[in-house]
């Protein structure tokens, strides 16, 4: 999609378009191609269509059936790099969407980045606070754009970022385990 930069924020150039690619808080999202069905391909990044519908609808990031719910929480399967080994999950912010406990353990065994480490966490709270997406800067400003910004809403960034997913704030959080599983 062709975007116009100015002053007051990015838009797509076709007005149609732009008022397609909104979300009720206003804000602007990339139009992939594809669609947003089929298997999990667990990507680095779901289809951004998937990704927004999971997340608001706090539904299986795999599967789209409501997420595994205990008493301790919404079941987050997240997983943990290297440079990253003592995180601190309370307040966690991502755009991983909760799962299921039938795609919690196939992710497990099957996604990438899950084989290499993961954290499964009963999360409590988990708000919508803003978006990850590509942030362009100011007109005249020279900068590049970031194209895995953090924007929150009610951020004065909010109107120059291009969003991808949607970011939950992961509260009241219980580490309930740690891989990698071994098959
Ligand atoms: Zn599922």
């Amino acid at each position: 999609m062709d975007l116009t930069i100015t002053q007051d924020g990015v838009s797509c150039t076709d007005p149609v378009w732009d008022a397609l690619s909104r979300d009720l808080e206003g804000v602007l999202w990339e139009t992939w191609a594809g669609l947003p069905t089929g298997k999990p391909a667990y990507a680095e990044e779901l289809h951004p269509d998937r990704q927004r519908a999971a997340m608001e609808s706090l539904s299986c990031a795999g599967c789209k059936c409501p997420a595994s719910r205990s008493e301790l929480g919404m079941l987050w399967v997240l997983p943990v790099l290297d440079h990253a080994k003592d995180t601190v999950w309370e307040g966690a912010r991502t755009v991983t969407p909760p799962m299921c406990e039938d795609c919690a353990d196939k992710a497990k065994l099957r996604c990438p980045r899950l084989r290499k480490g993961y954290v499964e966490l009963r999360v409590r709270e988990a708000e919508l606070i803003g978006v990850r997406g590509t942030l362009h800067p100011r007109p005249g400003s020279g900068e590049e754009p970031d194209p895995a910004a953090l924007v929150l809403y009610y951020s004065a960034d909010l109107p120059f970022v291009v969003a991808r997913g949607l970011v939950r704030e992961l509260t009241n959080v219980t580490l309930v385990a740690t891989g990698p599983t071994v098959p």
